[in-house]
């Protein structure tokens, strides 16, 4: 490379571990629901109480908890070069102009 310069972007997209909405399901409550199903629905605090404390809970917890892929915010932010974010975007005549671009300033 002989300039050392480089054009970086950030790229934001949707977290794909919770498809952007920032919150995952708690796993012992995809536990309970793959259970009971409907009928989770109708059953008392108190049972769902001894439920959970016979799984180590001392407390119910809470259904959705914080994403840790995406800290909770929903959405992934990295740094990539401007000429593989061009690449991503699909049928941009873009990416062939700013391609002929730096195979010119390569060449030269
Ligand atoms: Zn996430």
């Amino acid at each position: 490379m002989k300039n050392k310069t480089q054009y970086i972007i950030i790229k934001q997209s949707p977290c794909p571990k919770c498809n952007g909405t920032g919150v995952l399901q708690h796993p012992a409550w995809k536990i309970y629901w793959d259970q009971f199903g409907e009928d989770g629905c109708r059953r008392t605090s108190e049972e769902d109480r001894i439920w959970f404390s016979e799984r180590g809970y001392r407390e119910i917890p809470p259904e959705e908890q914080p994403c840790f892929t995406c800290n909770g915010v929903g959405i992934i932010r990295e740094n990539i070069n401007l000429r593989d974010a061009l690449k991503e975007i699909d049928g941009s005549d873009l990416w062939n102009i700013v391609d002929a671009a730096y195979d010119n300033l390569e060449a030269s």
